[in-house]
């Protein structure tokens, strides 16, 4: 008995240890059959995290070149000022894009045949100048840039610095000069007409999400340059 006694205390832990050998080696045995497959699985999850990785970078960068694809300011987009060289007087205080200026002029005279009298108010803006507009207490009293903005580029995004824009008036009716009631003059619908035969086109339509109906203000596109310098403008609907 007390053989048995020291038998079975001796048994029972050889018993477990053989046990627990055992289901060691079967759980070595399985990670070594299993390991290739593990090994496999790791490294296409590897390799897959590590391409989301390579791909989120520019994919993030498209989702943020699509929010500001055009790098708008309050509904404007930028231009660059014109080289002073490029520029041509063509009234006292009036300077244009030299590219644009005997399709401008031209204009004038064919209305002039119609019995149209244009007038011009404002070509070539400097980039100082907008600055002084956009920022100007005597203009806009008591309004925020976002509302300025409705009816004034902010400097560096004004299609006047381009050289290529020019604002027009009716000379018989110059109380309508700035004035959305200039669409109503005769000069507005002989430009509606005729401007785009001189290559010519209305920039701020009413249907302008971000800046106010500007009849007067019209935008050269008769050269290479001129279409280079509003590509980005005419993409958008
Ligand atoms: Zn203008």
């Amino acid at each position: 008995m007390e053989q048995n006694k020291d038998l079975n205390q001796f048994d029972i832990p050889l018993a477990k240890r053989t046990l627990l050998n055992n289901s060691n080696s079967i759980l070595k045995k399985k990670l070594l059959i299993l390991s290739p497959f593990l090994f496999l699985l790791f490294s296409i999850f590897a390799l897959r995290f590590n391409r989301n990785i390579e791909i989120g970078a520019p994919n993030n960068l498209n989702f943020q070149a699509q929010i500001n694809h055009d790098h708008r300011i309050l509904g404007h987009l930028p231009y660059a000022e014109i080289p002073e060289a490029k520029l041509v007087l063509i009234e006292p205080n009036i300077k244009v894009h030299i590219d644009m200026r005997d399709s401008l002029l031209k204009m004038r005279d064919e209305a002039k045949k119609d019995g149209i009298y244009l007038v011009f108010l404002s070509g070539y803006r400097s980039i100082n100048l907008q600055n002084e507009i956009f920022y100007s207490l005597k203009s806009f009293r008591n309004q925020e840039a976002a509302e300025r903005a409705r009816v004034s580029a902010p400097p560096g995004y004004s299609e006047h610095s381009t050289g290529f824009a020019i604002d027009i008036g009716d000379a018989t009716k110059r109380d309508t000069d700035f004035e959305t009631e200039f669409e109503n003059t005769d000069t507005f619908k002989w430009l509606k007409k005729n401007a785009a035969k001189f290559h010519f086109k209305l920039s701020f339509k009413k249907n302008n999400k971000y800046i106010d109906y500007e009849p007067w203000h019209w935008r050269y596109e008769g050269s290479v340059e001129a279409l280079k310098v509003f590509e980005t403008a005419n993409r958008e609907i």
